[in-house]
C-alpha cells in the first residue's frame, strides 16, 4: 500500500495482520511494545494466569556494565518507560572463599535493583500495564505450542543449565549489595544478599552440583548471617532456572525467537533481562515493518560479541575455583571503578571470538542427568521443559 507521508510517496511496509508473541515476559512484552510502536497490532499469549509466574518477588539486578550508555537510556529510546520500582547500586561487597572481603564501588550505577513476579511495582506488571495501554492483547491461560502465521516466540528458558535458590525476607537493615564467590557457597556461580527497602533476597545461583542446593543454601544462610549480621524472619523460599545454552537459529520458518528462548542471555552471571528487552523490542520491530531479517542483523551488531565473550568468561570463570577467586578479587584494586572493570571483562574481543568459534561453540557443556525422584530444582524445572 502507498500513502503519501509529508508531501513524498512512501511505501508503508508496516505489518497489517496481528503479530502474535508467545510468552508475556519481559522479551514477549518489550516485542509487542514495539509491534504497536512501528504502527502494528500485537497479541501477546501467556500460559499461565497473569504476567511474572516464573519469580517470586525476588530482587534481580539490570545490569549497567556492558555498555557506557545507561541501560535506562536505552530503554526509554526502545519505547520501554522505566515505571517499575528501581533502585540504582553503585556499591557491592564482595566476600571471597575463606571471608576475605573487597568494597567494589563505581561511579555510575552498576545496576538497578528491581523486582519480579506478579506483585504490584514488578518489572513484569509495570510491562504489562504498558502494554495494555498501548493496545496490546495479552490473553492469559494461553499455552502455544506453535504459531502458523509467524510470529515471536519469547517462551524463556527450555532448559536448565544453572539454578538459582533462595529465600525472600523482611528486614530492617539499610539498602546493601552482597556477593559471595566460593564453590563452598555456589560452586561455578556466586551467592548474593541484596537488600532495599525493608525487603531481601537471599540466594545461591548454581552452576554445578545442583541436587545439593539445600546443603549450599544453608551455608549461605550461615556465611550471610555470620558476616553481615542479618536475621530471617520468616523466610519465603524461591529457585529458578536458567538457559546458558547457545543460541542457535534466531529464526526459523517465520518464527523469530528471543529472549531466553533463543539462548539470549548472560552465560557467566546470569544477567539476561537487558537482552532479553533488546531482543524482544528488534524482533518485534523488525516483523512489523516486514523486515526479519533486520532482527538477526540487530544481534549480530548488538549482542552476538557480549554473548560470545561472555561465554568465554564463563569458561574461565568455571575453571578457576577457590584459589582462583581469592586471588581474582584480592588482586582487584580497592580504587578502580568496577563498572569500567566489567565493561573491560565483557567487551567483545577479537581472541574470544576465535575461541568461541573454533573451541567453545563445539564443546559447551551439554545438559546434565536427570536424577529419578530427585526434586531439586533443576530436576523440577529440567522434567517440566523436557514436557513442553
Ligand atoms: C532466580 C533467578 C534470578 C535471576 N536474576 C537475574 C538478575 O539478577 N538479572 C538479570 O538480568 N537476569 C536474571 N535472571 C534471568 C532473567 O530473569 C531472564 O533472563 C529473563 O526473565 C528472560 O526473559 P524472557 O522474556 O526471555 O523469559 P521469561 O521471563 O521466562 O518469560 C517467558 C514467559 O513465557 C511464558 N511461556 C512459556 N511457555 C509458554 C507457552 N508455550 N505459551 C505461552 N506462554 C509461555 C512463561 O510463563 C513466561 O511468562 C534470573 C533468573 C532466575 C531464574
Amino acid at each position: 500500500m502507498r500513502v503519501l507521508d509529508r508531501g513524498r510517496l512512501k511505501t508503508n511496509r508496516t505489518h497489517s495482520a496481528v503479530i502474535e508473541i508467545s510468552g508475556a515476559g519481559p522479551a514477549g512484552l518489550s516485542a509487542a511494545l514495539a509491534v504497536v510502536k512501528a504502527g502494528a497490532r500485537a497479541r501477546v499469549y501467556e500460559r499461565k494466569s497473569d504476567v511474572g509466574h516464573r519469580f517470586h518477588g525476588d530482587f534481580q539486578g539490570l545490569e549497567n556494565w556492558t555498555t557506557e550508555t545507561d541501560v535506562l537510556q536505552e530503554l526509554h529510546q526502545l519505547g520501554v518507560k522505566t515505571d517499575f520500582e528501581v533502585t540504582p547500586f553503585s556499591e557491592v561487597v564482595c566476600f571471597g572463599p575463606g571471608g576475605g572481603e573487597r568494597r567494589v564501588r563505581s561511579t555510575e550505577p552498576l545496576f538497578y535493583l528491581l523486582r519480579r513476579g506478579p506483585d504490584s511495582g514488578t518489572l513484569d506488571q509495570c510491562l504489562k500495564q504498558q502494554a495494555l495501554v498501548a493496545g496490546v492483547e495479552i490473553r492469559f491461560n494461553e499455552s502455544v505450542a506453535r504459531l502458523p502465521q509467524g510470529g515471536v516466540v519469547t517462551a524463556g528458558p527450555h532448559r536448565a543449565d544453572a539454578v538459582a535458590v533462595g529465600y525472600l525476607f523482611g528486614t530492617d537493615r539499610a539498602d546493601a549489595a552482597y556477593a559471595a564467590i566460593s564453590d563452598q557457597l555456589a560452586p561455578g556461580g556466586y551467592a548474593y544478599l541484596l537488600i532495599s527497602g525493608g525487603r531481601a533476597t537471599l540466594a545461591t545461583c548454581l552452576f554445578r552440583d545442583f541436587h545439593r542446593e539445600r546443603v549450599y543454601l544453608q551455608r549461605c544462610v550461615e556465611f550471610f548471617s555470620d558476616r553481615v549480621g542479618i536475621r530471617l524472619d520468616a523466610p519465603r523460599r524461591f529457585g529458578g532456572s536458567g538457559n546458558f545454552g547457545l543460541p542457535k537459529a534466531l529464526s526459523k520458518g517465520g518464527i523469530l525467537y528471543a529472549g531466553e528462548a533463543a539462548g539470549i542471555q548472560d552465560p557467566l552471571f546470569g544477567f539476561g533481562i537487558r537482552s532479553a528487552l533488546l531482543s524482544g523490542a528488534a524482533a518485534g520491530r523488525a516483523l512489523a515493518e516486514r523486515s526479519p531479517g533486520a532482527y538477526t542483523a540487530f544481534y549480530r551488531r548488538r549482542l552476538r560479541g557480549y554473548h560470545k565473550s561472555a561465554a568465554c568468561n564463563r569458561w574461565f570463570y568455571g575453571r578457576l575455583g577457590d584459589a582462583g577467586y581469592r586471588k581474582l578479587l584480592m588482586r582487584y584494586p580497592a580504587e578502580a571503578d568496577i563498572r569500567k572493570r566489567m565493561r573491560r571483562a565483557y567487551a567483545p574481543r577479537r581472541w574470544k571470538q576465535l575461541w568461541y568459534d573454533l573451541y567453545l561453540s563445539r564443546h559447551y557443556p551439554s545438559v546434565l542427568e536427570l536424577h529419578a525422584g530427585c526434586d531439586c530444582t533443576w530436576c523440577r524445572c529440567q522434567r517440566q521443559s523436557n514436557r513442553e
